[in-house]
C-alpha cells in the first residue's frame, strides 16, 4: 500500500509518495508508519513550535504525534495537504519462502509453483487483503464486469482518489489560522 501526500500546486493536486518523513512547514512533518491500519496510515509530528498551528479533521493539534486516517487534510497557514492509501495490486513471483509453501490462487484453486507471476490483493485502507491470485487468473477477473476483491471488495477499477479542488474563498478554518499567525507576530 502506498501512502501518497497530495499537494497543490498550478491549479491541479499532486501526489508524492510518503516514505519516511515529508517536512510541512518548519514545525511539523508527516511520517510513514509501518504497519498501516484502518485507523492510521501515517502520522503527523509537531515540534512544541507548531503546537495549535496544524489542523486536522477540524482541531489544531498539541506537540506530539498524532494518527491521520485515509484521506485526511491537513490545514498549516496558508497551505494544505491531504493523506491518501493507494491500494494497487502487487505484481510479484511466487516464492515459498516469502509467501508461505502451499498457497493456492484464490480464484482457480491451483497450487503454485514456485517462479510462477502472481498478483497480490494488498486491500484498502480500511480492509487490508494479501489474497494471492495468478497472474493470469487476476488478469481474466479484471475482464468481468463489476468484479471486486471476493476477500475485501477491493474495485481494480475505481479511479485514484483525489482530493477535492479547494473553494476560491478561504474557508472560514484557514481564516481562523491566518488571524492567530497574524496575532503572534
Ligand atoms: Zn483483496
Amino acid at each position: 500500500m502506498r501512502i501518497l501526500v497530495w499537494k497543490w500546486k498550478d491549479g491541479d493536486w499532486h501526489p508524492e509518495q510518503l516514505t519516511g518523513l515529508f517536512r510541512i512547514g518548519c514545525a511539523a512533518a508527516l511520517m510513514s508508519i509501518d504497519p498501516v491500519r484502518a485507523d492510521a496510515i501515517a502520522v503527523v509530528v509537531v515540534a512544541e513550535a507548531g503546537s495549535n498551528i496544524v489542523g486536522v479533521r477540524g482541531s489544531l493539534l498539541p506537540a506530539g504525534i498524532s494518527a491521520l486516517r485515509d484521506r485526511d487534510k491537513i490545514d498549516l497557514i496558508g497551505e494544505t495537504y491531504w493523506v491518501s492509501a493507494e491500494c494497487s495490486p502487487r505484481e510479484e513471483i511466487y516464492d515459498p519462502l516469502r509467501h508461505g509453501s502451499d498457497v493456492r490462487c484464490f480464484m482457480t484453486k491451483a497450487r503454485l509453483r514456485a517462479g510462477e507471476p502472481i498478483t497480490v490483493c494488498v486491500g484498502t485502507a480500511t480492509a487490508p487483503c494479501g489474497t494471492v491470485y495468478r497472474q493470469r487468473a487476476w488478469a481474466d477477473l479484471l475482464t468481468r464486469p463489476g468484479f471486486r476483491c471476493p476477500n475485501c471488495s477491493y474495485d481494480p477499477r475505481a479511479e485514484l482518489w483525489k482530493p477535492p479542488v479547494p473553494l476560491e474563498r478561504p474557508l472560514p478554518f484557514s481564516q481562523a489560522l491566518r488571524a492567530m499567525q497574524e496575532a503572534r507576530q
